[in-house]
């Protein structure tokens, strides 16, 4: 019998990192799973009744300890929604370059794979469309969001750089707007923002005219591609995402027809260097990994928004 395969996750009680440990745990590896909880919660991993999988409170930006081997280590920690890296500035950027860092060491420790979770957010506000790998981005280097894109590209450009130099086998994903169970209904991003809102029948918050656009993925395709990626041999970055794109604008209005909410849509001030459009090109993931998301935005926004209910009945 195949020995059993171990992975490390950081980041691990988060949104997306929480739905990797399922997916891991379900193709029969051993997870190791390991968060500081500052904007993860046990809640998400609670669920988890498997001897395969252990939880280790852990900040990353300090030592990373683990016991045993380790095979893989799936690097997803880090403070993604923009409301938590414009309240720690200085945290995200620590957790990007002394986190990326220490999840290294791990790697090359253990003689692992190491998987870099990077962003879309590296296009910053992009001047191609739809964005391909091979585009350096337009990040505002200042910017109150430049704490995470820049971040993200230390993090990108560290990953590589232990790559060539010291031939660290290394894996980078570039992960667009994901939705999903187990976002915070607080968190500050569009979907849960407006699910919430429309539960509440209040009103949903559209930042400036709605007509900045995203592509939303949802996340069980998200976790499936991480996966095929890390088990790829290719070691430049592959874009994530579902390029079905969006108006803002339009996604609230979905939300509020999903939900037979009575809400209206309001307009508030849009962010300083909200990015005006963003859509992955995804032709890369699909020739290499044979990968492109399967979910309808209706039957992911749906299951979301059943999960909400459940949750906001329950703990709000
Ligand atoms: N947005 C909005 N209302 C909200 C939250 C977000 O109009 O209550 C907008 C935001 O300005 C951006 C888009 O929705 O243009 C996506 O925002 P999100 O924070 O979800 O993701 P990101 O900006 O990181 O892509």
């Amino acid at each position: 019998m195949a020995q059993q395969k171990v992975s490390v996750v950081t980041g691990a009680a988060g949104f997306i990192a929480s739905h990797l440990c399922d997916y891991l745990l379900a193709k029969g590896n051993r997870v190791i799973g390991l968060d500081n909880l500052n904007t993860g919660t046990l809640r998400n991993l609670e669920h988890i009744n498997s001897d395969d999988f252990v939880f280790i409170n852990m900040d990353i930006t300090g030592f990373i300890e683990v016991p045993g081997p380790v095979d893989f280590v799936y690097h997803m920690a880090c403070p993604a929604s923009p409301i938590d890296y414009l309240q720690m500035p200085l945290h995200t950027l620590k957790v990007g370059a002394v986190g990326t860092r220490n999840a290294i060491g791990l790697s090359k420790w253990k003689r692992a794979r190491f998987l870099l979770a990077s962003t879309s957010e590296v296009y910053g506000d992009p001047e191609v469309h739809p964005q391909k790998e091979d585009y350096w981005g337009n990040v505002n280097p200042i910017g109150p969001r430049s704490v995470y894109d820049e971040a993200k590209r230390y993090a990108e450009t560290t990953t590589m750089a232990y790559h060539r130099q010291q031939g660290l086998d290394t894996r980078i994903i570039r992960i667009f707007n994901t939705y999903g169970p187990r976002m915070r209904p607080f968190d500050g991003r569009a979907v849960p923002t407006f699910i919430r809102q429309a539960l509440e029948d209040k009103h949903l918050t559209v930042f400036g005219d709605g007509s900045q656009t995203r592509s939303f993925c949802f996340v069980s395709d998200l976790v499936e591609g991480i996966y095929r990626v890390m088990m790829s041999d290719h070691h430049m970055p592959i874009n994530l995402g579902n390029p079905s794109e969006c108006t803002i604008r339009d996604l609230a209005e979905l939300i509020i027809r999903l939900t037979g909410s009575k809400s209206d849509v309001i307009y508030q001030i849009l962010p300083t260097d909200d990015p005006r459009r963003r859509r992955p090109d995804i032709s890369l993931a699909k020739k290499l990994l044979d990968w492109e998301p399967t979910v309808p935005v209706e039957d992911g926004l749906n299951k979301t928004i059943d999960w909400f209910k459940e949750y906001l009945r329950e703990v709000v």
